[in-house]
């Protein structure tokens, strides 16, 4: 071995770092060689020197403190020791217990509101199919919206608008009740060209994400939230139409 090779492994040397075979050569090399040597001894008396005269500090209470649960500089007992390494685990397990329930009850209720969502979507074309079938798409017959609009505040604890979009090509012919979701719904009936619309309204529920469009059994179901209320439209008028019908009733007649 000569300098060249030895320079860049005399520090791993010096920290017990190098396998046997190669110790050898380079500890014969350093016995040989003034230069090599010295580099060698100056590095285990810069550690000697660290070890000896670098000050060691112990943390000032306060910042023990702070910190929190440090082993002390002082031995404790290891039942001690065993005791709080055992509230530590118990307590960051609690927290990940808490986490995980508050992140299962985040999941859990999304789950519930787009399962109600999709459930009512469910339920409300299977309400405009059946009333299609038996030819009960209107109960109170009218164009009018204000014959229709008390009509219906008279059956419903609440009073859905009934907004007259006829210059768009959307003919009001009346409106039903529905009972979907365990309570009696608002039906609009409107007429696009020869397709029937079915408008569900309900008072808007709190946090409810409007559900997207989408296709049940060949019908489109498009909702939207406005006025107070959630509107969810089905016919089978194609679903580009559909959405911008429910999008411009739930805005209300004047915007
Ligand atoms: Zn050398």
């Amino acid at each position: 071995m000569n300098c060249h090779e030895a320079a860049p492994l005399i520090s791993a040397f010096a920290d017990g770092e190098i396998d046997r075979v190669q110790s050898r050569d380079i500890k014969t090399h350093l016995e040989g060689c003034p230069d090599c040597g010295k580099k060698h001894r100056d590095i285990l008396d810069l550690r000697s020197r660290l070890r000896a005269e670098v000050p060691y500090f112990t943390a000032p209470p306060a910042l023990r403190a702070r910190i929190g649960d440090l082993p002390r500089t002082t031995p404790t007992r290891s039942a001690d020791r065993v005791e709080r390494g055992r509230w530590r685990w118990l307590l960051s397990g609690a927290l990940a217990g808490c986490a995980a329930t508050v992140l299962a009850w985040i999941v859990g209720t999304s789950v519930l509101t787009w399962r109600a969502n999709e459930d009512f979507v469910a339920q409300a074309v299977q309400a405009h199919v059946r009333a299609a079938l038996n030819n009960h798409l209107i109960e109170v017959a009218s164009s009018d919206q204000h014959t229709v609009k008390p009509w219906l505040s008279a059956r419903l604890d609440y009073s859905p608008p009934v907004p007259d979009l006829s210059r768009d090509g959307f003919t009001l012919t009346g409106a039903r009740l529905e009972y979907l979701a365990g309570r009696s719904v608002a039906t609009l009936v409107y007429r696009y060209r020869d397709h029937t619309i079915d408008v569900f309204v309900r008072p808007e529920s709190s946090g409810a994400p409007p559900s997207a469009p989408r296709t049940v059994r060949g019908f489109n179901a498009a909702h939207a939230t406005g006025s107070g209320m959630s509107w969810l439209a089905v016919s089978d008028l194609n679903p580009e139409a559909l959405a911008g019908f429910v999008g411009r009733i739930a805005r209300g007649p004047d915007q």
